[in-house]
């Protein structure tokens, strides 16, 4: 039985309070005019969470997990606190089943180099989406080559939708994996994780839920869904860049061996051997990153303290007004869903005779900040037929001023463009 007590107390001063109050605490979104709307690429950070990782550092620093005096002690409580906190937010049945990575791209390629290449063998089959994120993919390429096994991809209908039939004829006594993206980071659509981690577990497959995107827009409960690994990135929920998690099944994560070897993940070493620690520590070697995770512990209070409910509420006013807005401009043309409700506030669109880089630099002139290109899913953008897209993407603290303001300068990008 493990116990550990907060010494980084950020949790006071976060406000309670409406959705102007809280955007009060990003200072890079008073700082001048512009108009953020690439939340799915990374969030802002509020004042609270910058500020529990510098106290971090000016109260508890010490290298955690190894020293034996106070300040090491209170960095080894401070960072195994805010594995509690993650594990709480997701669901997890014990702390232990977390595993602090670098992001959702190292969590994946945990799973794939320490779970997936022991597990997967010459003719099995790893079923992705064809929606994935490349680092929901490249990794299970990886597996596939090395291993002699086969992709099989799920595919979306026109609106983004992965049917059932489509999961029920893909997903079979073959199958071995089954990895897909909660929410897509281009279409906005939530898939139907929980269906098919139930099919897939009917076929005696394994389920890996890439979470990057779902985490900071809904509550995320691991076990409720089935995943048996899921992957989260700090970065877009609030917290500092360079600290992710991933969740484990426990019993999973034990059989595993480490992906990464060196200090901090043994027991005993000898000259040519090795025992290692316990999980999750033998998946985290190296001095880990405490003062960022202290930073996704406060991320995660601070959005339990404007509640998804808030949350989901605002984005989805914004997600409306942004999509009726864009149905104005018949050259504009919107990919996913024509129901604002199933884009998780990401608006994927291109517009006749611009290229989305030259739409996107034009609004950057306008202060407008929106994502063009292949967002890290080209056989995606395969699949619908296009190059290249713009990305518009919101997240609570924006407002529907900031829409009036980008629809606007929108509307004149093709003047603007001759
Ligand atoms: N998966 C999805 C759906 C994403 O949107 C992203 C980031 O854009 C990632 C994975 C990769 O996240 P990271 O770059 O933080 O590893």
């Amino acid at each position: 039985e493990q116990k550990y007590y907060i010494l980084i107390d950020y949790r006071g001063e976060i406000p309670m309070g409406s959705l102007q109050d809280y955007r009060k605490d990003f200072d890079i979104l008073n700082s001048g005019d512009y108009v953020y709307f690439d939340n799915a690429a990374t969030s802002q950070r509020p004042r609270q969470v910058l500020d529990a990782v510098t106290n971090f550092y000016k109260t508890a620093n010490a290298n955690p997990l190894r020293g034996l005096y106070d300040w090491s002690v209170a960095a080894t409580d401070a960072y195994e606190n805010a594995r509690c906190t993650v594990a709480d937010f997701i669901g997890a049945k014990r702390a232990e089943e977390i595993i602090f990575t670098r992001n959702t791209t190292e969590s994946l390629n945990l799973v794939a180099y320490s779970y997936g290449l022991e597990n997967v063998h010459e003719e099995d089959e790893i079923v992705v989406s064809v929606m994935e994120h490349h680092s929901n993919l490249l990794p299970w390429q990886m597996v596939a080559r090395k291993n002699g096994a086969k992709l099989v991809f799920l595919e979306p209908d026109e609106e983004g939708i992965i049917s059932k039939e489509e999961y029920e004829s893909k997903i079979t006594d073959k199958t071995k994996i089954v990895a897909i993206g909660h929410v897509s980071n281009v279409m906005g659509i939530t898939n139907p994780v929980k269906e098919i981690a139930e099919y897939a577990h009917s076929k005696g497959a394994i389920v890996v839920v890439d979470g990057a995107q779902s985490t900071p827009h809904m509550p995320v409960n691991v076990q409720e869904i089935g995943a048996d690994f899921f992957a989260l990135s700090g970065h877009k929920m609030l917290a500092p860049m360079g600290i992710g998690a991933l969740y484990g099944r426990y019993e999973l994560l034990e059989k595993m061996q480490p992906f990464l070897t060196g200090g901090e993940m043994i027991e005993y070493v000898t000259r040519t051997d090795a025992t290692y620690a316990e999980i999750p520590h033998k998946f985290e070697a190296g001095t880990v990153n405490a003062g960022d995770a202290v930073g996704l512990a406060a991320a995660i209070e601070y959005i339990k303290n404007v509640g998804f409910d808030t949350i989901e509420e605002q984005e989805l006013k914004l997600t409306k007004k942004l999509m009726e807005g864009l149905a104005k401009m018949p050259y504009i043309k919107v990919y996913g869903s024509k129901d604002y409700r199933k884009h998780c506030g990401i608006v994927t669109f291109t517009m006749e005779g611009v290229h989305p880089h030259d739409m996107s630099s034009v609004l950057n002139d306008d202060h407008v900040c929106i994502r063009a290109g292949h967002h890290c899913a080209q056989p995606l953008m395969q699949f619908i037929g296009a190059g290249s897209t713009a990305r518009a993407s919101v997240y609570f603290y924006n407002t529907e001023e900031e829409v009036d303001i980008f629809l606007d300068k929108l509307s004149k990008v093709r003047e603007v463009m001759g």
